[in-house]
Order: structure tokens, then sequence, then C-alpha cells
């Protein structure tokens, strides 16, 4: 839409205020907020803001920075009230000289993909399958939160608020241009999921974080918090953002498919999934990024925790899905290890770059584990198979990532500093904390 297109639509929709957004370096949306009348100004020449206090980008010298509006990404926020309209676009970041900002993270998935399309004709697919649950507080006093609805996977009860909120969670992502596809109740009690069609990653990481926001947003509305931490409750099923993955040539041409491979799948797609076998451990501290993560990747929850593929087994961090007929578009790897605290313009960045790199080097991709359950393998029998491990927790994890110069390198040391500063804070808070299993196994045992 060109300026006048988008005024025209603003009017249209009634819109008084526009939400200008743009994320941290871990994720967190960022708003600057203008009233309508200031849009076209906004369009034309961009938006001045103090950088200074967002995370990942404080830099004491230039603390300015500008957003330039991305103009295909307007959507109007549906749970507004209507005297109060609001509209969002989101936005990409650049430095007073008028150079992008190295620092900011839709800006580096933009540039990535830009190269893959100029130098290789290519554009990388994802569509993501992002979980979720919705609590209600269990009284004021407590902040513990309680699961609140009582059916189980795939359950269908007419008169279950969760199924009322999930209907008016759909109506208001396809009505801001999510094409979703599915939304299902998932294996845990009060567990969610809600899919929307594969797009090119900008896009769908655009989704990702519509779909959290608006998600939160009517959850809100019915009193209900919707939670994307990846393992909220100890002993049940954690929430993943599994993410389906493809390259296109630019003439549409899934270059993952090939009718002549026992998987369909090409060269390309076996470089694409040796790439990400290789650097899953270093991968581990971008796409599973929180202390939290690493409780929802533990056997027995259908979370990976081995660094294999598969056709068919749910426990593979690369599971390809069968074949059905005709459809040579849907062949692609679904990578199951990111969970939904991930930025996924970062998470999707390292993912690409991690491929690409299987398919640059001709890194060998190994057999499948197709009629084998990793679980029930001793760890001299996965050491003989070579299977290895996921990191098991997010200081191993940051350790990886910063021997990987692949991955690291995938982006600019401005970003990657504020990185990793951010997230070693996090490990250091969460590292002295005496939590309650500690005071029930010690206390009085030692
Ligand atoms: N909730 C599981 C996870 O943590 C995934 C369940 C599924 O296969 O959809 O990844
Ligand atoms: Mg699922
Ligand atoms: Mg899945």
């Amino acid at each position: 839409m060109d300026t006048k297109e988008i005024l025209t639509r603003v009017r249209e929709d009634n819109v008084r205020f526009i939400s200008l957004q743009f994320v941290d370096v871990v994720g967190t949306v960022k708003s600057v907020d203008i009233p309508v009348e200031q849009l076209e100004g906004a369009l034309e020449n961009g938006v001045w803001f103090d950088g200074s206090s967002v995370e990942g980008f404080a830099r004491i010298q230039e603390s300015d920075m500008h957003l330039h509006v991305d103009p295909d990404t307007y959507a109007v926020l549906p749970w507004t009230p209507t005297d109060m309209r609001r509209a969002r676009f989101f936005c990409d970041i650049y430095q007073p000289d008028g150079t992008p900002f190295p620092g900011d993270p839709r800006g580096t998935l933009k540039r990535i993909l830009a190269k893959l399309r100029e130098e290789r004709g290519w554009v990388y697919n994802v569509g993501p399958e992002p979980e979720f649950f919705l609590f209600r507080r269990n009284g004021p006093e407590t902040i513990r939160p309680v699961p609140h609805d009582v059916v189980g996977y795939f359950d269908f009860s007419s008169d279950d608020e969760a199924v009322r909120v999930r209907t008016e969670l759909m109506a208001a992502l396809k009505s801001m241009g999510l094409e979703v596809e599915v939304g299902h109740h998932e294996v845990a009690l009060g567990q969610h999921e809600i899919d929307f069609r594969f797009a090119d990653a900008l896009r769908t990481a655009d989704n990702v974080l519509t779909l959290k926001y608006t998600v939160k947003a009517i959850a809100a509305q019915h009193g209900l918090i919707a939670s994307f931490m990846p393992k909220p409750i100890f002993g049940i099923n954690g929430s993943g953002m599994h993410c389906h993955q493809s390259l296109f040539d630019l003439q549409g041409n899934n270059l993952f498919f090939d009718p002549n491979d026992e998987f369909h799948l090409s060269s390309v797609a076996y470089g694409f999934i040796a790439g990400q076998l290789a650097h899953a451990r270093a991968l581990a501290a971008i796409v599973a990024p929180t202390v939290n993560s690493y409780k929802r990747l533990v056997p027995g929850y259908e979370a990976p925790v081995y660094i294999c593929w598969a056709q068919i087994n749910r426990s593979a961090l690369i599971r390809i899905p069968r074949y059905t007929a005709g459809q040579h578009k849907a062949t692609r790897a679904e990578l199951r290890f990111p969970d939904p605290s991930a930025n996924p313009y970062l998470a999707f960045t390292a993912m690409l770059v991690a491929g690409l790199d299987g398919i640059d080097s001709q890194t060998p991709c190994p057999p499948p584990l197709n009629n084998v359950n990793v679980y029930e393998l001793n760890h001299e029998e996965r050491e003989e198979m070579g299977i290895r491990e996921l990191p098991g927790s997010l200081y191993e994890a940051l350790q990886e990532l910063d021997r990987d110069e692949v991955i690291k390198g995938a982006f600019d040391p401005i970003l990657y500093q504020a990185y990793r500063r951010a997230k070693l804070t996090e490990w250091d808070e969460f590292r002295i904390q005496v939590t309650d299993w500690e005071l029930a196994r010690f206390l009085e045992t030692v």
C-alpha cells in the first residue's frame, strides 16, 4: 500500500491511534504511539525515538534511533475499543546516519532473506505451531496459575469457555491478516495451539508476534492469562513452537521436493537438515532461549532431547511429515525444539544460516531414525550411533553458541553481544535462586 491508500484505509477503519512496533533483542515488542494525524508524516519521514532504554540498543553516544514504517504490516488491533481504535505497523530501525541499525532483530532477518533472494534466488518459508496455555488466576492471593478448562487433546465441549476464547482468537487473527489453518486443544490441560499458513520467514516472524500479543490481549478481556512460557507446569507437556520449513525458488517451486527420493527429499533438503542437526547445540541458545526452555526439552513430553531426524518419530529433533501425493509444496522439515519464548526474527535467521551451511559445506546427512525409539537407547548405544543430546541448560547452550562461528556469524557483533549479555544475566539470576524443590529435598535431610 502507498501512503494515500494507507490513509484511506485508516479513515475507513476509524483508526485513532497508531502503534509503531519493533522488538528488542530478546523479542519483547516495543511501541512508539502516535495519534493518527501524525501518520502521514511518519510514513514519509519515519519517527525518531530514544533507544537507550531498550534492551540491546543502549549505546551511550548514539541513543537516537529512527523508525522506518513497513507499510505492508498494517493491521487494526481488533480488541481496542471502537472509539479508541488502534492499528499497528512493524518498523525497521535505522541509525542517525541513515544506515540500518545492526542491532535490529527484524532488520537482521530482512537483510539475510534479501541476500538469499538476490544471491541464490531462494525464499525461506516457515510455518510455525505456537502452543500456549490459558490460565485463570486461582484467587487474588495466589499467583500460581491453575489450568482453567477440563478437556484434553482435541476434545470438544460446546460449552467450554476455552473453546469460545479460542474461536474469538481465531477470528481476531484472521481479521489481522493471518491465514489461520487450525486451532485445537493440545495434550496438556489448558493447553492450546493455533496454526497459521506458512509464509516467507519475515512475514511469519511478524505473525508470531501478532499471534502472541493478540492471544494475550483477548485472553485478558476474559479474565484469563495466556502464557507462552515453554514449561509452565512440571509433570505435563510444555509449549513448543515447531517450525515447518522449506526453501522455494522465485517461481514457487519447492526446492526440498524430489519425486525420486524415498522420503521425497532433495539434496537441498538433506543438506539443510544436516546443517541444522550439526549446529543444533548452538542453535538451541536462540530457538530455546530461556532458562525455562530447558525444562521442556526433557524425555517424556513430546519435546525433543536427542539430535536426530525421522519421518514419523515425534521424539526426533527434525520430523519429515509424510508426503501426500501431489502435495509437492508441502514437502518440509519440521524443526521441533523451538519454543514460543524465542525472538522469532533471531530464531529464523539462525535456523536459516544453519541449514544453508549444511548445504554449502555438504555436511553429510545421518540416516533417519524411523524405527528406533531413541529414549529407549542407553547412553552407550546412543554414542555408538553418534546421537548427541541437546544442551541441558541455557548456560550450556550459550557456551555452544560462543563456539559456533556459523550461528554466531549470522548476527552483527553488536546484536550478538547484546543478546549474550541479556541471556547470561538471566542465567545468573536464575542460578542463585533457592527453589521449592531444594527446600523439600534438603531442608530437613542434610
Ligand atoms: N507440546 C509438545 C512440545 O513441547 C508438542 C506436542 C505436539 O506434537 O504437538 O513440543
Ligand atoms: Mg502441537
Ligand atoms: Mg508439530
